[in-house]
């Protein structure tokens, strides 16, 4: 058996385990970055990457049927090639995975194609195309990030019954589709492909949808989303269903009415839950909690010294850039660096059209938590570049502490708003205030001035608002 030996091995090529890799060899740690699959993770192969090229494409469609003509643009006859849309998509996975490789290798990390198991804190086994490899490493980093939840009475089955990963490559537009669950997945999911002619119908379990979101701004999208043609059903509770050739039966209660929906398939969105299948760790004793989260430190240690964890596999939001943001700490920490995390200003964005993206605090929360707060809101109808380029839905709200004005939670739905919320990001991290962001100067005309008009709302003196 082949024998090597690292400072520092990853399992998991992921956003977080790449990341890991790349910061710990710029460190100077010998490391080495085990992958089952294709590097890159769930984000760049069936996550983020694939669900915001085909988002876009559809978006590039709806618009020169739908909202071209506002412009003077006529285009009669627009059609979609559903096939090149895909094809697309896969050509930017392919690039971006050989980016991914060859970054990794640029700073010296090597790269192991296989499954790893741990035997014990400092060695490992990695099960390769060529045969089984022994992996002595003083520090293990465990990144091998989440799978899909599915629905107890009715198990995916890969065709009627899907997850994103079969939702991101259909070869053929639904005319019916069912999405189980208004979070990020189902709402994207539902936006791509209502856009190429689904009837989609979103069923959520709670009162509204995007249900991390700032109430006031998910009540805002989901009549955005109605509007776009989206069915919505809320607080509505899944107690059975069926699926067969001809397609797939939802039995339903809202409230004291039974109702039953019917599609040709049926995406469950439902959430995901940490991957640590075939790793090992209860022979090596890594404890996790009920919902299989492994525990760690603020060095992201596990209660098993020289194993550690990042990413989807612990505790905190599911999403790329905490698990970068870990991946980062993680390797400046284990190189004796005292390096900040700042986990209260993880922004998140759902990629619909409008986008919605926060940082922070919803109002309930903040109230939840500190009592007085104030509220700034600007309707993004009033701004002029967003009225110039036809964008004009939308709004953002923020929220700062009523005794000091530090800036507790900022909440945009916009066109772009994945864009917008890195300077609310960045007043956050630095401690900043409403005040702070209302002596910004913003550039005119740009959807950004709405940030400044609702920090300036939060002190009843804006300037674009009538009042
Ligand atoms: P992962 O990316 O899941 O990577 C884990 C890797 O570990 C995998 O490649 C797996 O093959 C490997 N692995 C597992 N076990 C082993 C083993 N024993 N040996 C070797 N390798 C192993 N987040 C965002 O921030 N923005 C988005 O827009 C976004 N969109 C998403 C859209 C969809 C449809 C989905 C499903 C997710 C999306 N996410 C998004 C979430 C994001 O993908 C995850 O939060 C992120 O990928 C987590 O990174 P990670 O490194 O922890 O794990
Ligand atoms: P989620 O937790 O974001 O949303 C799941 C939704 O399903 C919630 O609204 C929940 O109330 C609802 N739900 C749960 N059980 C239900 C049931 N039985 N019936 C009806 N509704 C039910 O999870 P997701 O959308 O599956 O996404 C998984 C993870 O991936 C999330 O952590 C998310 O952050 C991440 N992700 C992020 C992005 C992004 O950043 N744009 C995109 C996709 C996925």
């Amino acid at each position: 058996m082949d024998n090597r030996s690292f400072d520092l091995a990853i399992i998991g090529a992921g956003p977080g385990g790449y990341v890991a890799a790349i910061r710990a060899a710029q460190l100077g740690l010998r490391t080495v970055l085990i992958e089952k699959g294709e590097l890159g993770g769930t984000c760049l192969n069936v996550g983020c990457i694939p669900s915001k090229a085909l988002l876009q494409s559809t978006e590039h469609f709806a618009f020169i049927k739908d909202g071209a003509r506002t412009h003077g643009v006529e285009s009669d006859g627009v059609r979609f090639d559903l096939g090149r849309m895909l094809q697309r998509k896969e050509g930017v996975i392919t690039s971006m995975r050989k980016g991914v490789s060859q970054l990794v290798k640029s700073r010296g990390a090597e790269i192991l194609k296989g499954r790893a198991f741990i035997e014990r804190a400092g060695l490992l086994k990695v099960m390769t195309s060529e045969g089984e490899i022994a992996v002595d490493a003083k520090n293990i980093l465990i990144a091998t990030g989440s799978v899909p939840v599915g629905l107890p009475f009715l198990p995916f089955d890969g065709n009627h019954v899907v997850s994103s990963t079969e939702a991101l490559s259909f070869e053929s537009v639904p005319e019916r589709l069912l999405v189980v669950g208004g979070g990020a997945i189902g709402l994207e999911m539902a936006s791509i492909w209502s856009r190429l002619g689904a009837e989609v119908t979103v069923l959520e379990f709670l009162p509204r949808i995007a249900p991390a979101s700032d109430a006031e701004v998910a009540t805002a999208l989901e009549k955005l989303l109605i509007r776009q043609g989206i069915r919505i059903s809320t607080a509505t509770r899944i107690t059975g269903g069926t699926a067969s050739a001809s397609g797939v039966t939802l039995e339903a209660v809202k409230g004291d009415e039974a109702l039953s929906f019917s599609g040709d398939k049926v995406l469950v969105a439902v959430g995901r839950k940490p991957f640590t299948g075939d790793l090992g760790l209860e022979s090596v004793g890594v404890a996790r909690d009920s919902k299989g989260r492994i525990g760690v430190d603020e060095r992201f240690s596990t209660n098993i010294p020289g194993i550690y964890a990042i990413g989807d596999v612990i505790s905190g939001p599911m999403l790329a850039h905490k698990a970068e943001e870990e991946g980062i700490v993680f390797a400046e920490r284990l190189a004796g660096q005292v390096s900040p995390l700042h986990p209260e200003h993880i922004p998140s964005v759902i990629y619909t059209d409008p986008e919605v993206a926060s940082v922070g605090l919803s109002e309930d929360d903040a109230i939840a938590r500190f009592g007085e707060v104030k509220v700034g809101r600007f309707s993004v109808a009033a701004n002029g570049r967003a009225i110039a380029s036809g964008h004009a839905s939308g709004m953002v709200k923020l929220i700062s502490l009523a005794k000091d004005d530090r800036l507790l939670g900022v909440h945009i739905l916009a066109h772009g708003a994945s864009e917008l919320i890195a300077s609310a990001v960045a007043h956050m991290t630095y401690g900043g205030s409403a005040e702070d962001l209302a002596r910004t100067v913003h550039a005119h005309p740009t959807l950004s001035e709405s940030l400044r008009e609702a920090a300036l709302s939060a002190d009843n003196r804006p300037i674009h608002a009538l009042r």
